[in-house]
């Protein structure tokens, strides 16, 4: 811990990096922020941290901060610092210039799971009812919106349904195409405690994560799959499951929907999901699946834990329908120990989800399409809404590409870093007339923006976010907006600028309008919050303290819904010229694309991103550790540093994506989720060379 000066008062708020949520207690001297203590009576992390929440405060007042408002005429021009209001009356102005000329479709908005509730609650308001369409998106698109899909349509929900608690009940833990050592590093904690204990691990994922080593652990098991072809071993081990006679016939019976059962019963005791008819296709030992899906279906309590390795693919929505398939047919559903839980990568991830910020969304996961719905919203706002889904993040690119869409306005989110093929997003770009960044930093994306609003980070700000166990924590300002105004209250003046009129004189207002339009909000109070210390939702009248467990009587959708997970191979496909595959994730002390920990103490860990390579692969190039090599796929090429390691199979490469020159996403293909049109980040053929250095 860096100690700055001896604190004179704390404040408790929310790390705002992963979906842990951890509480931190926040010292103060004065309004300067001294150190980040764990809280001990935070109920996502119960007093532990990790190296990137404690060091967290470092970015707020990095000198890279952007401190005042910028516009400017053309791309070509450089920026003019000028005030809030020329600032955000320069925007409206084009705004409304733009909508005249070619329609009301052609603006959008693009909210970030990095922001509050509140925030991201309000970015959609302002596209529904200020610029009048639902094109509106959330950076989840390209991490967790096959979570979504996948289990509304077989659970009910679109949310993970325990508490992290609730891993010290389980008997088995499945933890697929996750890294949560690194990517989840306190609720790892938690899950090795477990595991030491005498649970079992099963691992699925093409590398040989952290977790596999724990010490004193009963029973590891790794399979090490192909990318992209999770669907087939999903399906396997539902296939050993039904074929074995494993089922939990009495949850079957009682909760799920016997025509849907006996539909996928049917389609998934085929013996082309036989474990010996897929093992080809995988690259696992049929056995070892077979041992596996036992292990995992005679366990007293089975609890699955997924990552950005299960949603990132092309099949990720079918991928997470799987699991939720397989969670039924055992009855691991609706109990502590068991359960289907998504990992969300960002601190709110699942609350940008919840706040309706997809186009075929309001929020509580209201769909544009029921008129009931849309009612309400529509007598709260005093506007029509329209009841078809407006343009996903990837469709405004298209659309922008093609001349019919014109301005976007992008809160908390580098888009031209974060979205693949970043050619295709740079010339989506720059073909807007009007695109408003509103950032902490003057990311790659404004690099292409007419008006640059200055963000607040997370000490700058009252509001909440919601954790990956759909837990509602307090976000306190501790320090006053080093611009002068809270992301909340730049959408509310764009608003009113545009004349549409927004008037909250505190975020706790904006959630007062979520509990009342939200039925699985409408329990939540920032009063509630301050007494309990924390809500999990759904929390109303039926549970008005929230609920940690979902599912335990019946599913929001009456009973499970068994849905069909055919198995289609990704089309990005090896070849001679591509002979490898890249998958990508994270490491420990940097999160995401690093705009936030390179400006922390964390900047001296992991200074570069590297590609690790398989001893086989790098004897077959003579590659050694530290040679820079050049990878290209269909899409583009990038240089990275070589680390040769056998966590990797044969044939598969990897690499992180925090360092802006890793370059991870020019190479990226287009492919994307059928469902949601997430990206298939998980799955390039690539080539690999030895180059002489950048
Ligand atoms: Fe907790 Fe995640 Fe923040 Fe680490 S990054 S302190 S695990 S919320």
């Amino acid at each position: 811990v860096i100690e700055q000066g001896q604190p004179e008062h704390s404040v408790v708020t929310t790390c705002a990096y992963c979906g842990v949520g951890c509480s931190f207690k926040a010292e103060m001297k004065g309004s300067e922020v001294v150190r980040m203590v764990p809280y001990k009576g935070g109920d996502a992390n119960h007093g532990h941290s990790c190296v990137k929440g404690r060091f967290a405060f470092g970015y707020a007042t990095h000198k890279d901060r952007v401190r005042a408002p910028m516009i400017r005429e053309t791309l070509d021009q450089p920026w003019r610092e000028v005030s809030w209001d020329e600032a955000i009356n320069f925007a409206a102005g084009r705004l409304k210039t733009i909508q005249q000329q070619y329609g009301r479709d052609s603006i959008g908005g693009i909210t970030s799971s990095r922001c509050t509730n509140e925030e991201t609650y309000l970015v959609q308001k302002l596209v529904r009812a200020g610029f009048g369409n639902n094109n509106t998106d959330t950076c989840a698109r390209v991490c967790h919106s096959p979570t979504g899909y996948g289990l509304k349509t077989t659970l009910g929900e679109s949310a993970g349904t325990q508490t992290f608690d609730s891993v010290m009940k389980a008997d088995c833990i499945v933890v697929i195409g996750a890294n949560p050592t690194d990517a989840h590093p306190v609720f790892a904690s938690q899950l090795r405690r477990r595991l030491r204990q005498g649970a079992e691990l099963i691992v699925i994922d093409p590398r040989r994560i952290d977790l596999l080593k724990t010490p004193h652990i009963t029973s590891a098991r790794h399979l090490p799959l192909r990318p992209g072809t999770n669907v087939a071993m999903v399906n396997a081990l539902a296939h050993v499951v039904v074929t074995e006679g494993l089922e939990d016939s009495g949850f079957i019976d009682t909760r799920c929907d016997q025509q849907a059962y006996q539909r996928w019963r049917n389609f998934i005791s085929d013996p082309r999901h036989a474990p010996e008819a897929i093992a080809e296709i995988t690259g696992v030992d049929a056995g070892a699946i077979r041992e596996a899906a036992r292990a995992y279906a005679r366990a007293g309590n089975g609890a699955i834990y997924y990552g950005l390795g299960v949603t990132e693919h092309s099949q990720g929505s079918t991928m997470v329908m799987g699991i939720a398939n397989l969670a039924m047919a055992t009855g691991n559903i609706g109990r502590e120990g068991v359960g289907v839980n998504p990992l969300r990568g960002q601190n709110n991830v699942q609350g940008s989800c919840d706040m309706g910020s997809f186009p075929h969304e309001l929020p509580g996961y209201q769909h544009v399409a029921d008129d009931a719905a849309r009612a309400r919203f529509e007598s709260e706002w005093g506007v029509s809404i329209g009841n078809e889904p407006g343009l996903r993040i990837p469709n405004m690119f298209d659309a922008a590409v093609a001349g019919q869409f014109k301005a976007l306005y992008v809160q908390g989110e580098d888009i031209a870093q974060s979205d693949p093929n970043t050619q295709h997003v740079e010339s989506a770009l720059r073909s807007l007339e009007c695109l408003i960044v509103q950032d902490i930093f003057l990311n790659e994306t404004a690099k292409f923006a007419h008006v640059l609003l200055p963000g607040s980070t997370f000490l700058e700000k009252n509001g909440t976010f919601t954790n990956a166990e759909r837990r509602i924590n307090r976000v306190r300002k501790v320090m006053p907006a080093i611009a002068g105004k809270e992301d909340w209250e730049v959408t509310m003046a764009l608003s009113n600028a545009l004349g549409y009129p927004m008037d909250y004189a505190h975020p706790s207002e904006i959630m007062d309008e979520i509990a009342r339009l939200t039925p699985s909000f409408s329990g939540v109070s920032y009063d509630k919050l301050d007494r309990l210390g924390s809500i999990q939702w759904p929390c109303n009248d039926a549970s008005p303290e929230g609920t940690p467990t979902m599912h335990s009587v019946d599913f929001p959708i009456g009973r499970g819904n068994f849905a069909i997970t055919e198995y289609i191979a990704t089309s990005e496909k090896t070849n001679r010229r591509f002979p490898l595959l890249l998958t990508t994730g994270r490491i420990l002390s940097q999160y995401n694309v690093g705009a936030q920990t390179r400006r922390t103490e964390n900047q001296h860990w992991h200074a570069e991103d590297v590609l690790e390579v398989h001893p086989s692969d790098a004897e077959l190039r003579g590659i050694r550790d530290g040679d820079w090599l050049g990878i290209s796929s269909r899409a583009g090429q990038t240089v990275l540093r070589a680390r040769v390691s056998d966590r990797m199979l044969p044939g598969v490469v990897y690499t992180t994506f925090h360092h802006p020159g890793s370059g991870a996403n020019v190479i990226t293909t287009d492919n994307s989720d059928w469902a949601t049109n997430c990206p298939e980040y998980k799955v390039t053929a690539v080539q690999v060379e030895k180059v002489s250095q950048p």
